[in-house]
């Protein structure tokens, strides 16, 4: 067919010309504080100085060179691997996203990364039609998506028999939930076609993903292809890409639906509306889908991590609470009268200081919607009233009015809000008010009533509201897994973890400080794998290679963040333990303890808290109540106001009591582990640090603690599979479609691994090609050197570097590849350009 053979000619001319005129000029990416990197040429070098001409506009700019990144030739634009560039750049990295983005190809890899930047707009990428385009292929075969990772973590844990994760990690709005979605969605469609025998598309009627017309020919380099038109995603057909839930859906049996209803009830109780996203998850969560021998599903688990739940009381205005108590108030007509809730949102001291609606949501929906994934998944009408009783005390918790006298001690002047709060949650009023206006406390040996001031009685009461929100969301999640979890010895498990990136504020706290440990871990898991991998192709190709385990180099962080002291320094998360229980430690105390410990003269050598790497890590705050941390993305500035009491969770014994003692169980039981033996009076520890003997697991541990346990069986989990990991990026912060805000993801490459991922290939030798394509690509620049007829891969590689005269320090030949530094390849193009 002669019209494909001229356009193809065609194509090929237009790469050979954008090529010539690339030769022509040095081509520099110039940093740029608006747009963060321009494009330009060099056309003077005068000592540590360039002069530079700007593409755009043809200014003149004269900069110190070791500013400039190099640009990658034209032929590697649109790569869809960052890693295959020959100049390993920020700029070159950021252009080549932003280069995709454009035309559509939200998905890019970087190494072992998935990158997805979020389009904010309803592509069809992932109808039946795609899901089918993936099925059964290997990465190289597609192009990028995310669907290509859950694909090959389906054949991975069938071939190899082991357990698999994706970690997706990203800001806030990134899209990690959207990206776990599509996860489960194409692991359930997969997992159902095992049983009905696969669906077959109609490939006629259906979009699907090709390769961009635009691209040039280049064959890639680094990983084989059939051919180059599977580049770049261009979206042929405008079908919405709702198709596969509707498609799907019918051949989904109650397990598989049940797992996906799971979704939409964990995200009326743990998403809220905030600047950042209307729809974002105020917790995190992994949530394993295990598979029977024959791929079936089998069941699925949730854990979740760090449940926002100061949400609940307050919030910035312009942010709403979790979404459920909107759409109760929307949409629960039939059973708002039981719950005692005449109002609406306006009448609710909780709700009505910030934001009550969501553009384009409707609560009332959203309830319905909620109602009926209850039912999926099998919560009885009583299991339901349960959740929203919670949800209604909470509300009512917030109207108590409390006053002061003049002596500041607090009243209660009208009991009929706290009877409300009684009522529903099953406790005597008398003893409910008494315990939040005078609870008994221990002095010395005696137990004495204390009165409260108006405040201490209103912190008690949001101390309250949060305690009782985070409980019922732990048995929610309980509930739900008891639903989905049906363990068995033979099955697998791809787990999903959803989890909030790198977090740097304009004020960082408490809350920070746990989220940024746990990515610090997270990138630590990510290096030693990556070092793994590497080391094993390495010694595969017999090539030798010393490195040190990078790894390693972010255990002096978490070493400062969590040593428990016990063999050794004592880290920030044990020193605020043990300030939790001194009698009169403050947050300033704290820090000036932390201070001292991390940053303190340095007198002992021998002493493992003074000579540990952590120190150069660590700063105290110079204009705050504060410290910094070296973290492996950026320095962070922690300010400690209100540590001890985040730490510890502070609701007062008897009000626990009162609770755990209450006639309706499902309140009693949310209480169950704070006061093993309810006696009155009897002298329990108001709290404490560790674990008593006797004590039941559970009760009594500081935030710190718990998140440190539950990080510890988290990362024992993931070190126990093959992991696969996605950087969600979010484009811009307007919520807009088709805009990329350069600084911005620039900003987010490096606080989520992408950029330290490409500083260690660096390290390394990044770009690698097997023989063959080797000779076919270079062999024109060693004319001669290679014999007619056969010649063994690795002597015809050997005999062409010797000719090409390349320096020994920039290039490896292994056994089937060869591999070489960043950079090389491009002036090996060059070379053949030159011909
Ligand atoms: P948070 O940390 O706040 O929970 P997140 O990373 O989970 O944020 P998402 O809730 O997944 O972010 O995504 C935010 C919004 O971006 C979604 O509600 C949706 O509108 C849009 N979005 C994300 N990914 C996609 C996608 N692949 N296609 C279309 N829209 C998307
Ligand atoms: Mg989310």
């Amino acid at each position: 067919m002669p019209a494909p053979r001229l356009s193809q000619s065609a194509e090929a001319a237009r790469a050979a010309a954008a090529q010539a005129e690339f030769n022509e000029k040095k081509w520099v990416w110039v940093p740029d504080d608006k747009e963060g990197y321009l494009a330009g040429w060099v056309y003077n070098e005068d000592g540590e100085y360039g002069d530079i001409i700007m593409a755009a506009g043809g200014e003149a700019r004269r900069v110190p060179l070791f500013i400039l990144s190099k640009m990658n030739p034209p032929k590697f634009d649109r790569v869809d691997d960052i890693a295959d560039l020959t100049f390993l750049n920020e700029a070159s990295v950021v252009h080549n996203l932003r280069l995709r983005f454009g035309s559509g190809a939200i998905y890019t890899y970087s190494g072992l990364f998935l990158v997805a930047v979020n389009p904010y707009q309803n592509l069809p990428l992932y109808s039946d039609a795609i899901i089918h385009q993936y099925r059964s292929k290997r990465r190289d075969e597609n192009a990028p998506h995310i669907f290509a990772v859950a694909e090959r973590a389906w054949v991975n844990m069938g071939e190899e028999r082991e357990n698999q994760s994706i970690l997706i990690t990203g800001e806030s709005g990134a899209g990690k939930t959207e990206s776990t979605k599509k996860v489960i969605q194409y692991l359930a469609a997969i997992a159902a076609d095992v049983h009905q025998g696969p669906s077959t598309p109609s490939h006629s009627r259906s979009p699907t993903i090709t390769g961009s017309q635009s691209l040039t020919n280049m064959p890639s380099i680094g990983l084989p292809r059939t051919n180059s038109t599977r580049r770049g995603q261009v979206l042929t057909n405008s079908t919405t890409g709702s198709g596969f839930a509707l498609t799907a859906k019918g051949r989904l049996g109650l397990l598989e639906r049940q797992i996906l209803q799971a979704n939409p009830i964990l995200e009326a109780f743990g998403n809220a509306q905030t600047q950042r996203n209307n729809n974002s998850s105020r917790f995190g969560k992994f949530v394993r889908i295990s598979f029977a021998p024959d791929g079936s599903i089998a069941g699925a688990n949730i854990d979740w991590y760090l449940l926002e739940k100061s949400r609940v009381v307050v919030r910035s205005e312009a942010e709403r609470s979790f979404h459920v108590f909107y759409q109760l108030l929307a949409g629960g007509s039939g059973i708002k009268e039981k719950l005692l809730l005449g109002g609406g949102v306006e009448d609710y001291e909780f709700l009505n200081k910030s934001r009550r609606e969501v553009d384009g949501v409707d609560d009332r929906e959203e309830w319905n919607a909620l109602k009926a994934a209850l039912d999926v998944v099998g919560f009885s009408p009583s299991e339901q009233f349960d959740l929203f009783r919670i949800v209604a005390a909470i509300l009512h918790i917030g109207n108590i009015v409390i006053t002061s006298t003049r002596a500041d001690d607090a009243v209660m002047p009208d009991p009929s809000q706290a009877e409300r709060v009684c009522h529903l949650l099953g406790v005597p009023p008398a003893e409910f008010t008494r315990a939040v206006l005078r609870p008994r406390v221990l002095a010395g040996r005696e137990w004495v009533t204390q009165a409260r001031t108006g405040q201490q009685a209103l912190d008690e009461l949001a101390a309250l509201s949060k305690t009782l929100y985070e409980k019922s969301f732990g048995l929610l999640v309980d509930r739900i897994n008891q639903a989905l979890d049906r363990p068995s010895s033979k099955s697998t498990f791809i787990g999903v973890l959803d989890i909030a990136g790198f977090e740097i504020f304009d004020v960082n706290t408490y809350e920070q400080l746990l989220i940024n440990y746990t990515n610090e871990k997270l990138q630590q898991f990510f290096n030693h794998h990556m070092f793994v991998l590497e080391q094993e192709e390495y010694s595969r190709e017999g090539i030798k290679w010393d490195y040190v385990n990078f790894g390693l180099d972010l255990q002096p962080t978490i070493d400062l963040i969590e040593s428990s002291g016990n063999a050794g320094a004592i880290g920030i998360l044990s020193c605020l333990d043990e300030e939790c229980i001194m009698p009169k430690a403050t947050d300033a105390t704290f820090t000036h303890k932390l201070h001292s410990l991390w940053a303190g003269p340095a007198s002992d050598p021998d002493d493992p808290q003074q000579n540990h790497p952590g120190r150069d890590k660590y700063e105290p705050a110079r204009f705050e109540q504060g410290f910094l941390v070296q973290h492996y993305a950026a320095k962070v500035e922690y300010r400690t106001d209100g540590w001890l009491e985040k730490n510890k969770d502070p609701l007062n014994d008897n009000l626990t009591r009162v609770f755990a003692s209450s006639t309706e169980r499902y309140v009693s039981s949310l209480f169950a582990d704070h006061v093993a033996a309810p006696i009155p009076g009897a002298q329990t520890p108001m709290f404490s640090v560790g674990k008593k003997r006797g004590m039941k697991k559970g009760a009594f541990r500081t935030v710190g603690q718990r998140h440190k346990e539950q990080l510890a069986s988290l990362m024992g989990q993931l070190m126990a599979t093959q992991p696969h990991f996605v950087r969600c990026i979010v484009p811009n912060t307007n919520k807009k479609p088709g805009r990329v805000d350069v600084p911005l993801v620039l900003d987010q490459l490096r606080c989520n691994g992408v950029l330290e991922g490409i500083r260690i290939a660096r390290l390394g030798y990044p770009n690698r090609l097997p023989f063959v394509e080797f000779r076919h690509r270079y062999e024109v620049l060693t004319p001669g050197i290679i014999p007619k007829g056969y010649m063994d891969g690795r002597e015809a590689c050997r005999r062409m570097i010797g000719a090409l005269e390349l320096d020994e320090a920039i290039f490896k030949i292994g056994m089937s590849k060869i591999f070489f530094k960043a950079g090389v390849l491009a002036d090996l193009e060059e070379r053949r350009d030159m011909l």
